[in-house]
This record gives C-alpha cells, sequence and structure tokens, in this order.
C-alpha cells in the first residue's frame, strides 16, 4: 500500500501521540548472568561458552552478585523503589539463539520499579515515568549467509554463536509518556540520551548503541484528542539517538496515514531502517500469555539486604544533571551556552580539556569552533574527531604562551587531527611557531618600512590606521609566524608613533 503521508503538522494538530521506550543494556560485568563465562567482546564463535549458557540438561544457573549490584544502582539513579523480595521468572519461546529455549528474565516480581528520570527538552524539563528495571539474559547471535543482505531471506544457511548468551540485560521500561504533543520524537531522544548518560557516569556499561550494549525499542501510538489511547506498534533496530527520534516520527506518520484512511492499527513490532527511516512489519506482537511466564524453579528467590541498598544509594556517583549544571555554574555559561555545549555532545571533552590545564573559554573555544565544523564535515562524532582534550589542552598551552597565534595553531590543529603527532611536535616540525626573537622582527619592520616610504610617512603624520598594511607586509616575510600584535607594537616604536 502506498499512500501520500500527511505532513507532521497535520498530524500533531489532528491527533495525540503516547510513547514508551523499553531499553535493554549490557552490563559490562566480568562473567555472564548466570555461569562463569566471559563476556568480553570479540571471541571466536561459540568459544565464550558451558553447559549452562548452553542450557544443557542437568546443568544449573547461579546468580552473579555483580550483575544484582549493577541493576539496583541503574534503579536507585533512576529513583526507583527497590524490592525486598523478588524473583526471576522463565519467559519462553523458541528461537535457535536462545539454547534453553526460555530465557530467564523477571516478570511480575522485578527488582526495582516506580520511578522517574527527569531530562531536558527545549530548557523545560520534562519527568518520564519508569515503570520497571529488571534483569534477565541477552540471547545468542544468529548470522545468516550466502545471501546478498544478511538476512534470512535468500541466505543459504543460518550459523549461531553462543557467546552473547547468558551476557546479562537490564531492561528499563517507562510508563506510557502522554501529552507530549508535537515534541514526542524529541523527548524520546531525549530520554535515551540521559539514560545513557546516567548508566555511563554508573560505570556499569558503555553504553554504546551502535555496538549494541544499549539496545531501544520505542513504543508509539495515536488517539483523537478526548479519545481512548489508540494500539501501539514496538519499533525495533533503532540503534543510534537520531534514529529513535526518527522512528517516532516515521511511525506517527505512518500511523495517522492508516488511520486517515480509515484503517486500524495492528498491535505489531515493526522493523527501523536507518537507510530510509521508514519502519515495516515483523511479526505480530505476542501478548504476555503467549510466554507462559513461571517461576524460574532452578533460582532462589532474591531478596537485597536493605541495609545493602541504603549502602549502594549513599555511594551513587553525582549524577549528570546535576553534575552538568556545576560545571554550568563554574564554567559561567548561559542556559543557551550549556545547551550548544550539550547539542555538540562536548560537555566531557571541555571538563577533561579543563582538567588538563585550559581554561574553559578555551577549551570551549576549540570543541565548538574548529573541531565540531571537522567533526561535521567528516561525519563523525566529536569524540572520534582525531584530538584528544590533553592535545587541545597543550595546543591552547602554546597559544598562551605566545608560541602560535590563533591562525598557526589552526594549521597545528590540522596537523594533530591527521595524526602526525602531538602539537608541539607538530609546532617544531612543520617550523609553525611564531618568530618572537626581537631582532629577526625588527628586521623584518625595518624592511617593510624602507619598502612602503609613503605609507611610514602617513603613520607618522598620525594616520596610525594605515599600520595594518605594514603589518601585513612583516607578516607575509615572516610566512604568519609573527605575533601581529608584536608588529604592530614595533612598527609604531620605530616610526615613534605612540600607539
Ligand atoms: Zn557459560
Amino acid at each position: 500500500m502506498t499512500t501520500t503521508l500527511p505532513s507532521y503538522d497535520d498530524v500533531v494538530a489532528r491527533y495525540e501521540p503516547v510513547i514508551g521506550l523499553e531499553t535493554h543494556v549490557e552490563l559490562g560485568t566480568r562473567t555472564k548472568m548466570f555461569c562463569g563465562c566471559r563476556t568480553d567482546f570479540g571471541g571466536e564463535p561459540n568459544t565464550r561458552v558451558c553447559p549452562v549458557c548452553l542450557g544443557l540438561p542437568g546443568s544449573l544457573p547461579v546468580v552473579n552478585k555483580a550483575a544484582v549490584e549493577a541493576t539496583i544502582r541503574i534503579g536507585l539513579a533512576l529513583n526507583c523503589s527497590i524490592a525486598e523480595w523478588c524473583r526471576f521468572a522463565r519467559k519462553n519461546y523458541f528461537y535457535p539463539d536462545m539454547p534453553k529455549n526460555y530465557q530467564i528474565s523477571q516478570y511480575d516480581e522485578p527488582i526495582c520499579v516506580d520511578g522517574y528520570l527527569d531530562v531536558e527538552v527545549n530548557g523545560e524539563t520534562v519527568r518520564i515515568g519508569i515503570e520497571r528495571v529488571h534483569m534477565e539474559e541477552d540471547t545468542g547471535k544468529t548470522l545468516h549467509v550466502g545471501g546478498a543482505t544478511g538476512r534470512i531471506h535468500g541466505a543459504t544457511e543460518s550459523l549461531v554463536d553462543y557467546n552473547r548468551a547468558g551476557i546479562p540485560l537490564v531492561e528499563i521500561v517507562t510508563k506510557p509518556i502522554p501529552g507530549t504533543g508535537e515534541l514526542a520524537p524529541e523527548i524520546a531522544r531525549a530520554y535515551v540520551t540521559e539514560l545513557r548518560d546516567v548508566i555511563r557516569s554508573l560505570g556499569v556499561s558503555d553504553v554504546r548503541m551502535e555496538e549494541g550494549s544499549l539496545r531501544c525499542d520505542v513504543n508509539t501510538s495515536l488517539n483523537l484528542p478526548g479519545q481512548e489511547w489508540g494500539t501501539r506498534t514496538e519499533t525495533k533496530n533503532v540503534n543510534s539517538l537520531r534514529s529513535v527520534e526518527r522512528a517516532v516520527r516515521s511511525e506517527m506518520l505512518r500511523q495517522a496515514s492508516v488511520l486517515d484512511a480509515g484503517g486500524r492499527i495492528t498491535q505489531e513490532t515493526r522493523h527501523f531502517h536507518e537507510d530510509t527511516g521508514d519502519t515495516t512489519p515483523g511479526r505480530s506482537k505476542e501478548t504476555a500469555t503467549d510466554y507462559r511466564y513461571f517461576p524460574e524453579p532452578d533460582l532462589v528467590p532474591i531478596a537485597p539486604d536493605p541495609a545493602w541498598v541504603a549502602e549502594l544509594k549513599a555511594a551513587l556517583p553525582e549524577l549528570p544533571r546535576v553534575h552538568r549544571r556545576r560545571l554550568q555554574e563554574q564554567w559561567g555559561l548561559s542556559d543557551l551556552d550549556m545547551q550548544s555545549v550539550l547539542n555538540a555532545g562536548a560537555v566531557e571533552l571541555i571538563e577533561q580539556t579543563v582538567a588538563a590545564g585550559a581554561t574553559p573559554a578555551a577549551a570551549r573555544k576549540w570543541w565548538l569552533g574548529e573541531l565540531s565544523r571537522r567533526a561535521n564535515e567528516t561525519g563523525v562524532e566529536l569524540t572520534d574527531v582525531g584530538a584528544t582534550p590533553e592535545q587541545v589542552a597543550e595546543l591552547q598551552g602554546l597559544v598562551d604562551a605566545g608560541k602560535l597565534n590563533d591562525k598557526l595553531a589552526r594549521t597545528v590543529l590540522e596537523g594533530v587531527v591527521a595524526g602526525e603527532g602531538s602539537p608541539t611536535e607538530i609546532m617544531t616540525s612543520r617550523n609553525l611557531e611564531v618568530v618572537s626573537d626581537t631582532g629577526a622582527l625588527t628586521a623584518a619592520v625595518d624592511e617593510a618600512i624602507a619598502a612602503n616610504p609613503d605609507i611610514a610617512d602617513k603613520i607618522r603624520s598620525g594616520k596610525v590606521a594605515a599600520a595594518g598594511a605594514l603589518v601585513g607586509a612583516v607578516m607575509k616575510t615572516t610566512r604568519g609566524q609573527a605575533d601581529a600584535k608584536t608588529v604592530r607594537e614595533l612598527i609604531l616604536a620605530r616610526l615613534n608613533v605612540e600607539a
């Protein structure tokens, strides 16, 4: 079915969206959720497995305490209540990359419930309710080979790698989020961004969406104002922050066009396609009864000691929102300036540059100026642009010491980004240091005065502005490596003119 999609403005004028997000986070524990197998990425297929994570008969799981601790810390950071008693449950379904044919998860007795996360969108705080945070295990990975697309259609065979099977996962489920109106896509993105930052600050996961250690499913529905909430769809495969935003928007447009044509929305999972920004239908959505949940008989219930939970709570690090507010104050930035730092993804980079010795203003200038421009041009994240905070601080140190002017510093930075070495090394090897030897400069100044007697006369008669032309001449003979301010002062001094 091809229909013309309505415009976004038209959709939000007529429909109200309700969104919800389910986020899976792979914990960075050393071993798996229920066995001692290593979790680090990149082993040969099926080398990090044992009878437990392969689900062999007679093997018994044992809960990883570090994973429980990490989950409780996530729950606490999301303002949840921590259950004094909870259980694991079996979620039964067949899938070849799931060796036991059930997944150990949590169902009606999750470890963390009823919290919230405050996020900022356009300077406003939006409180997102957290329904639950629970523990489960990851599945293996299926590789379809022999086809052009890597999908099962057209493949000649499928291979399964169980290295990932049993890696601890935490699932964070929001309450439904109504009332967002046209901001639904931005709020979804802001939530995932903030959640990622919170989890990163706890040090329990590397939360890299592109590597799958943070995965997001986006629920979307539309209803007419004043009416019941509509049927929701669940969009999967959303693996970047930008895609979270696009997935909500594209699903709102699609659902509106179906509803406009008098159709009904089917409750189903949909797949997001990075290239087109569209979603296509996946399987029709199972309901909880399809999974035949029951309490996991091989594991004892978990009853975290309230004293331990209180200890974990007291030891939580400063959370990103509080941390950002403190930095904004320290750096003396307006809300607007801080917002541009956030949008550029430069908070930590500036913080580390300042820690390496630069002033906040200088650090911000480099990261938001030259380096952001380069990141945009080459389509990479600022963190991958090729310069480190230490290098930027070193570069600024050379500027502050008068060894580089702004223009030369940008040339040195080019070298840094190209991997030629440290700023000092590049300055030396490319002979870019500012000419600060007054003798050499004075000679260049005298030469410029001698070559331009008419301009020199103008300056002598009081037209100080004419000095610019002589400064230009000196900069030319020194290949831009003189400090323009010093040159100007020298010219005026040689001509006995007050500055
Ligand atoms: Zn194992």
